[in-house]
């Protein structure tokens, strides 16, 4: 799977697609495997890299939200929990079983939420993650041996799924492509074709060659995430906006400050939010906050008052305060949170997802949350085929494996994320000394997998390995930034660039790593016009 296979594959299709999808993120990725299983011709474009948007910036939790229970919303809850048995089922080499601690400090805490999660296990039905259960002071110390233990009064165990955002992102991706879809990375949409008021196709920019790139559809989707609007406007002068964006915020600390197997999860904190506190690939992944911001941008930038949030909501449940020196990296993601009269305040906004055909016939689909991009791909399908009067085909997708479908990929220690690919990335790394070593002493991240991320998931750049395909500009920025000139260098060799090209991706680099260290958001804090305000509640 290369670029230049799926521009040579958009060159040689004749006649409409069935179907063209705007936007690479986790809706836009999974309707392209659902309308490519179900035999449909599909093309998909993303103006960036696959998972640029909110799709690599998630808490990366694969759950029926604990939260949306407590709010009431039973019929998400259910759908969430089924969606997070299919997709353990058909990606086990991406999802594994996370067992989440709540601890207690008031009387009643306790009793509460061990009612909670007993309808949480109930509502799961036979595809549970495991029973959750009522812990004792010890016990619950036991499995988060760093919680504060002053005032504590027990705990609740309940269990969830985690996954790699990214990492499924990408191999979403490559089964689509294996369906016979186009998929085609740095391609920007900038405008709509349409005959007598309807879409019939798009026009986009091919980002490297500056190139025009047409294409006619039957059925245009639109699956651009807190983007959408932009697109609507396009084809209709629309006043309603769809989106009320609104920014999340997570940081990365040691491993040390929640060193187990289990995570910490808090139901309620200051801004009405969950914190979950959860260990991710060597680190402490603490999230997260809910601002609402004026508009998406593409590379959204924490803030000083979120990150001082999440720090002092942390040191109030950790024995060991964590410090502005303790932040490995800091990210933030812009939620698609729909809207449409509902209240502004975006912690209250459905979670659940939207269909919208609008007079053009576009459809605009968005919202919702990764554990259910497969549900809202297919019922996205089943609109758009019957908007386009295309022959109506059952979904496929409930029992089809993800690329790199792998049962027991965990005896592939580092690269197990990978799944049946791994084999392949550790003979790949016996073919040079350079792709064999760990490119930092801080990071496992091997030179092979950055030449396996340009040969087969279509990477061009040192941000998209360095962020998406290995996910160390996440983890640790500034192992990304001593990373930067070796991956450059590899990136180079397979992309037979100049030595001038490879100081520029570094320079790039360089400067976007600044977002995700606390220096960024120190500086945009001295900012005399603050961009955000705070979510009231
Ligand atoms: C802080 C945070 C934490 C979250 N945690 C979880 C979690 O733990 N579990 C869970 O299930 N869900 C979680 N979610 C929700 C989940 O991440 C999102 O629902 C999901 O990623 C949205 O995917 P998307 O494809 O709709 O949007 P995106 O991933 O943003 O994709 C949209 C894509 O469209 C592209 N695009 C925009 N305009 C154009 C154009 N003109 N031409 C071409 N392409 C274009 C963008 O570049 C972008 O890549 C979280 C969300 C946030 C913000």
């Amino acid at each position: 799977m290369t670029r230049p296979e799926m521009l040579a594959r958009l060159a040689r299709h004749q006649g409409p697609w069935d179907i063209v999808i705007i936007g690479g993120g986790a809706t836009g990725a999974g309707i392209a495997v659902d309308a490519a299983t179900r035999g449909y011709s599909v093309a998909l474009l993303e103006q960036s890299d696959f998972g640029k948007g909110t799709s690599s910036r998630s808490t990366k939790l694969v759950h029926g939200g604990v939260r949306y229970l407590q709010q009431g919303n039973i019929s998400l809850v259910r759908e969430a929990l089924k969606e997070r048995a299919i997709l353990r089922r058909n990606a086990p080499h991406l999802v594994k079983n996370l067992p989440l601690v709540i601890p207690a400090y008031a009387p009643w805490e306790r009793a509460f939420y061990g009612a909670g999660l007993t309808a949480y296990d109930l509502l799961a039905g036979r595809s549970g993650f495991g029973r959750s259960s009522l812990l004792s002071t010890r016990s619950t110390l036991e499995r988060l041996p760093t919680l504060n233990p002053d005032g504590l009064r027990g705990g609740v165990l309940y269990f969830d799924g985690q996954f790699d955002d990214a990492r499924l992102l990408i191999n979403l991706v490559r089964t689509a492509a294996d369906g016979g879809a186009v998929l085609l990375n740095y391609a920007r949409v900038h405008s709509v074709l349409t005959t007598g008021g309807r879409v019939e196709g798009i026009v986009a920019t091919d980002e490297e060659s500056g190139d025009e790139l047409r294409l006619h559809a039957r059925v245009v989707i639109n699956a651009t995430g807190a983007f959408v609007d932009g697109i609507r406007q396009l084809t209709t002068s629309i006043a309603d906006l769809m989106i009320a964006p609104s920014q999340g915020t997570h940081i990365v600390l040691d491993r040390r400050f929640v060193p187990g197997e289990s995570a910490l999860m808090v139901p309620r904190v200051g801004d009405g939010r969950v914190m979950f506190a959860i260990p991710w690939r060597g680190h402490t992944l603490v999230g997260t906050t809910d601002t609402p911001i004026p508009a998406p941008t593409l590379e959204p930038r924490p803030m000083k008052d979120e990150v001082d949030f999440l720090l002092r909501t942390a040191a109030r449940y950790l024995k060991i305060a964590p410090t502005r020196n303790d932040v490995c990296s800091v990210f933030a993601g812009v939620r698609p949170l729909v809207s449409r009269g509902e209240s502004r305040v975006t912690a209250a906004l459905s979670r659940d997802h939207t269909i919208d055909v609008d007079p053009s016939g576009l459809v605009t689909t968005t919202g919702g949350k990764w554990t259910t991009y497969r549900h809202m791909a297919m019922q996205t399908i089943d609109r758009a085929a019957a908007v386009a009067g295309l022959p109506a085909r059952a979904c496929r997708t409930a029992d089809l494996h993800i690329h790199g479908f792998d049962t027991g990929s965990q005896r592939y220690g580092e690269l197990a994320l990978y799944g049946a690919d791994a084999q392949s990335i550790t003979e790949l790394s016996r073919t040079a000394l350079n792709l064999a070593a760990p490119l930092d002493d801080e990071s496992p991240v091997i030179g092979a997998e950055v030449a396996w991320a340009v040969r087969y998931e279509m990477a061009r750049t040192v941000e998209d390995v360095l962020a998406r395909r290995c996910r160390t500009l996440f983890l640790n920025a500034q192992a990304a930034r001593r990373m930067a000139p070796a991956v450059a260098a590899i990136l180079a060799r397979e992309l037979q660039q100049t030595d001038e090209w490879q100081r520029a991706q570094v320079c790039a680099f360089e400067e976007l790593a600044r977002n995700y260290t606390l220096q960024g958001s120190d500086d945009r804090a001295k900012d005399p016009q603050p961009e955000v305000r705070r979510a009231s509640r």
